[in-house]
C-alpha cells in the first residue's frame, strides 16, 4: 500500500547539526546504501528499513554508483523507493552518489577523470530516478590525475544543476588541502570530506583529516562507524549465518582476529557499564567529536537501526573512558 510519512518525523527524536559552514542541516545519523539495497536483496526489506529511517527523521540517504550488488543496483533500488514511496518527500531528503571506484568496462570507467565523472553521474540521476543530487562526491584520490581536472568537472557538475554540492571521500591531507582552496576559489565551496573514523580506525584523527575539516568549515560524516559490524554484538558469540562476514566479500573471517575480538569484549563490557549497547557507545563516541557532522550507518534490518538511533541521545564520556578505548 501507499507510504505515508510519520506526520512526527521531525519530533521523534532526531537532532540535526550544521555542516561545517554551510546552509546544511544533517540527520546526526545518516543512512548508507551500500548493502542490503541491491538487486540480490529483499527490495521489501530495502523499503521497510527507509520508511522506518525516514519515520525517524533519517533525511540523508548515501549512495554510490557501484553499490548493490550489481553494480548499480542500489541506485536502481532507491529509484524505484522514489516513486514507490519518497516523490512526495523530495525536498525533505538529501541525497548523495558518488564516482571514483571500477564501474563500468574500459578506460573511461574508474577513477577521477572528467569524462568518468560526469558521465556516471548522468547513468547515476537515470537509475535513481532524480533531476539531480543534492551531493555528489568523488569517492577516491586519483594519484595520476591532475587534481584540477577532477575539481574543474566537480564545479561544472554543480554548474550544470545537477548536483548542489560537492563533497570527496577518502582524498589524503595534501588533496584535500587542494580541493579545499580550488573549490573554494570557484565558488563552489567543498561542503563535506566522508571518510572511516571509528573505534577501530582513528586515521583521520590521526593525520589530521579532522583538524582540517573543523578549522576550514567542511563538515566530516563517518562511514563504516560500526567497522562493518564489528563494533556490535555481532560477532561476540560466533559469525552468525545471516551476517555481513557471511554472506559478503568485504568484511573477511581474516579481519576476526584474537586481537580485534578481545578489544570488542573490552568496549561491549565498557557499553554495558554505561548502560549502552556497543553499537550505542560505538556510534556516540563518533559524534562527541564536535567537527563530525553525522554518523553513516549501514543496516539489514529495522531493529539495528532502532538500536543505532539511540546515539542521538548517548550520555557523554568521561576522560577515564577516552583514555580507556
Ligand atoms: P556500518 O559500520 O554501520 O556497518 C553496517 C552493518 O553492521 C550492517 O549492515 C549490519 O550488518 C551491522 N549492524 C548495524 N547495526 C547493527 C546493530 N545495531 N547490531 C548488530 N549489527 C549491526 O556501516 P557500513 O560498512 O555498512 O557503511 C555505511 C555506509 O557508509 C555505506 O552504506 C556507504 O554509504 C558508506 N561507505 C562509504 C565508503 C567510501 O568509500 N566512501 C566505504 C564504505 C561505506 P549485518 O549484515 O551483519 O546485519
Amino acid at each position: 500500500e501507499k507510504y505515508q510519512a510519520d506526520e512526527l518525523r521531525y519530533e521523534n527524536g532526531m537532532k540535526f547539526k550544521r555542516c561545517g559552514r554551510s546552509g546544511v542541516l544533517l540527520p546526526k545519523l545518516s543512512l548508507g546504501f551500500w548493502h542490503n539495497f541491491g538487486g540480490v536483496d529483499d527490495y521489501g526489506r530495502s523499503r521497510e528499513i527507509t520508511h522506518y529511517a525516514f519515520d525517524k527523521g533519517v533525511t540523508h540517504f548515501d549512495l554510490a554508483n557501484n553499490y548493490g550488488p550489481p553494480y548499480g543496483s542500489a541506485e536502481e533500488t532507491l529509484g524505484r523507493l522514489m516513486d514507490d514511496s519518497f516523490r512526495p518527500y523530495r525536498d525533505e531528503l538529501f541525497i548523495s552518489t558518488k564516482a571514483g571506484y571500477d564501474m563500468w568496462p574500459g578506460p573511461y570507467g574508474n577513477w577521477g577523470s572528467r569524462k568518468y565523472l560526469i558521465s556516471s553521474l548522468d547513468q547515476s540521476l537515470k537509475r535513481m530516478r532524480l533531476e539531480y543530487v543534492d551531493l555528489f562526491y568523488s569517492h577516491r584520490y586519483d594519484p595520476d590525475t591532475p587534481l584540477e581536472e577532477t575539481l574543474q568537472a566537480l564545479v561544472d557538475i554543480v554548474r550544470s544543476g545537477k548536483a548542489l554540492y560537492i563533497g570527496i571521500s577518502r582524498w589524503p591531507l595534501h588533496a584535500l588541502k587542494v580541493a579545499i582552496k580550488y573549490l573554494r576559489e570557484h565558488d563552489t565551496p567543498l561542503l563535506i570530506y566522508q571518510g572511516r573514523l571509528n573505534l577501530m580506525d582513528k586515521s583521520p584523527l590521526e593525520e589530521g583529516i579532522i583538524d582540517e575539516c573543523s578549522r576550514e568549515g567542511i563538515g566530516f560524516i563517518s562511514f563504516s562507524p560500526l567497522a562493518q559490524g564489528l563494533l556490535t554484538d555481532r560477532y561476540l558469540n560466533g559469525i552468525p549465518f545471516d551476517s555481513r562476514m557471511t554472506r559478503g566479500k568485504f568484511l573477511r573471517k581474516e579481519m576476526l582476529t584474537d586481537d580485534v575480538l578481545a578489544r570488542i569484549r573490552h568496549l561491549n563490557e565498557m557499553a554495558a557499564r554505561r548502560r549502552e549497547t556497543l553499537a550505542e557507545m560505538a556510534l556516540s563516541w563518533i559524534l562527541s567529536h564536535d567537527a563530525v557532522t553525522s554518523v553513516l550507518v549501514g543496516a539489514s534490518s529495522t531493529e539495528q537501526l532502532e538500536k543505532n538511533l539511540k546515539c542521538i541521545d548517548a550520555g557523554p564520556f568521561t576522560d577515564d573512558m577516552l583514555d580507556a578505548m
